[in-house]
């Protein structure tokens, strides 16, 4: 697998907007699973990734995802149909997005969903290669590649020309986690779906508060693989480190949000909004 990420942090964002007519994008609401959210391209984490989020003070990072699903198991919360597994809302864990100035593909600066640790000047990884650099995003698009479907590199090769996916050999040790391992490892189940109705409401509207996603966040990081058992203490402690959490991450988003909807689109900003609140920088790619 060799690929040319130079300049497209295309997997990093939800580049629906520069692909108005493109069939195949927004492809995560094609499907069976149908997110209850708009964003495109969540990078999923798994339970032990929780957990390090949280210890690294970046709960404000994680987000929920549920599911509306067609001809599955189900069931409703809070008015809203929702995939379970076992009776349970299932759900998975994943990087916030928020919309940040980028210039991916040679396109002009815009406003674009973008994860949360994604330099906006440089198109880089803020946490690339660190502690909790999420093993979804190290390995992708290997995953993709081992189960013959389309990555992210060939839509952005589609749409905007370019090289992306040099050598698409599946990498010798991808494995796609598929499988009853996943269950508690990478995709969650939540115990008690009186708890979440507001909750389910409100992601379903796009109206998801911190506290909604920290319900989730820390049920993520109370499970454990192959088992839809939730550990109560861990539970607990999770739930008030997500809750508590304060980081450059917290602060930034917040000044996105804001400024999306009033500046032009700036990708130099990032200096500012993200460098001055201690974010970790990014090599740039003559490095
Ligand atoms: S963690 Fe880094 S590589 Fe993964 S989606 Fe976010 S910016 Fe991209
Ligand atoms: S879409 Fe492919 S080429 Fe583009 S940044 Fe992601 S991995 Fe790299």
């Amino acid at each position: 697998m060799e690929i040319d990420c130079e300049g497209c942090a295309g997997c990093c964002l939800d580049w629906r907007a520069l692909a108005p007519d493109d069939a195949d994008h927004g492809h995560e609401r094609r499907g069976r699973y149908r997110p209850l959210d708009d964003v495109d391209n969540l990078a999923p984490v798994s339970s032990d990734e929780v957990r390090t989020f949280l210890d690294e003070g970046l709960g404000g990072a994680l987000v929920a995802r549920l599911f509306r699903i067609d001809d599955g198991p189900s069931v409703t919360v809070g008015g809203v149909e929702v995939a379970a597994v076992r009776g349970r809302p299932a759900f998975l864990v994943g990087l916030r997005k928020v919309p940040k100035p980028v210039a991916p593909f040679g396109a002009e600066p815009r406003w674009l969903p973008s994860c949360a640790f994604l330099d906006p000047e440089t198109l880089q990884c803020r946490i690339h290669g660190g502690e909790v650099y999420p093993g979804t995003c190290s390995t992708y698009p290997g995953d993709n590649l081992a189960l013959d479907a389309e990555t992210e590199c060939e839509r952005v090769e589609r749409v905007h020309g370019g090289e992306r996916l040099i050598d698409d050999e599946p990498p010798a040790d991808a494995d796609p986690v598929l499988g009853p391992g996943a269950v508690g490892g990478r995709v969650f189940a939540h115990p008690e779906a009186d708890r979440v109705e507001g909750a389910v409401e409100r992601l379903a509207a796009g109206e998801a508060t911190r506290a909604d996603h920290a319900e989730f966040v820390a049920v993520a990081a109370a499970s454990a693989p192959g088992t839809l058992a939730v550990s109560d203490e861990r539970y607990e402690r999770a739930r008030e480190r997500a809750l508590d959490a304060e980081s450059w991450v917290d602060g930034a988003v917040a000044e996105w949000a804001e400024r999306a909807g009033t500046d032009e689109p700036d990708p130099a900003t990032a200096r500012t909004v993200e460098g001055e609140r201690g974010a970790p920088g990014t090599p740039g790619w003559d490095d």
